[in-house]
């Protein structure tokens, strides 16, 4: 078992280095579908790629959101002490687990079974 509040100092600072990241992409990607530098061009094919270029940002502005909220959830699991603990069976998440999915809030087992 790791000691709470101290061993998860690494985890902490990549998870808010993240957070940091995700917030200046949602950023730029709000801001260039806001248009702000690039007005819808008078071309009908330019305009045809302009708008399949908002969808692929609006793909990944719901992705960024998503991520950033399952970030928070992660975060306020570390502050009360709960990250890398099983919501379900309340053992130690697998530690190469937390590694390939910092967010998880449950063991592989209980992934695996009941969703
Ligand atoms: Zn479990």
């Amino acid at each position: 078992m790791q000691a709470p509040g101290q061993a998860w100092d690494e985890v902490r600072v990549r998870l808010l280095k993240r957070r940091e990241e995700l917030s200046q992409r949602l950023a730029s990607v709000k801001a260039d579908l806001a248009r702000e530098d690039e007005p819808l061009s008078p071309d009908f094919a330019e305009q045809a790629g302009q708008r399949e270029n908002d969808d692929v940002l609006t793909a990944l502005r719901i992705s960024t959101e998503a991520e950033l909220r399952e970030l928070e959830v992660a975060l306020s699991r570390l502050r009360a002490g709960k990250y890398g603990e099983c919501r379900r069976c309340g053992y130690p998440i697998e530690p190469r687990r937390l590694d390939a999915v910092p967010y998880t809030d449950s063991c592989s087992l209980c992934a695996s079974q009941v969703r």
